[in-house]
């Protein structure tokens, strides 16, 4: 897979950056996710919980902008420095967020053009 590390002022982020849309599309269908309006309880209240972002910094999960969720509890973060982040919380009572992979807003839209074109192809 091609991945490279995330960037900012010099910090290495925490998580795999990918920068291939092929790559994205690949991460992305092993994951049913679906917008989060699709479940109105969806929520990314976990007091003090952060995730390492693809643009190298640290940032807090119900201060961020999400619209995409998959079960059990996953969310694609969008951030203010225009990069996606698949987030995994585990646990039920001492709750913990996993990064599964982060990339660039633009390699994210590319790689839903590209799987609605397949889907397109399959429907036809
Ligand atoms: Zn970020």
């Amino acid at each position: 897979m091609t991945t490279e590390l995330g960037y900012n002022n010099g910090v290495i982020a925490d998580v795999e950056v990918i920068t291939d849309v092929d790559d994205l599309v690949e991460q992305y269908i092993k994951d049913m996710w679906s917008h989060k309006s699709g479940n109105p309880y969806s929520s990314s209240d976990y007091k003090g919980l952060t995730f390492s972002c693809g643009c190298g910094e640290e940032h807090i999960l119900r201060d961020t902008d999400y619209n995409l969720i998959a079960l059990p509890v996953k969310f694609i973060f969008e951030c203010r420095n225009g990069f996606m982040t698949a987030i995994r919380v585990k646990g039920i009572l001492f709750q913990r967020s996993i990064e599964m992979w982060s990339c660039k807003s633009d390699i994210f839209f590319q790689a839903q053009e590209k799987m609605k074109e397949i889907l397109d192809m399959i429907n036809e």
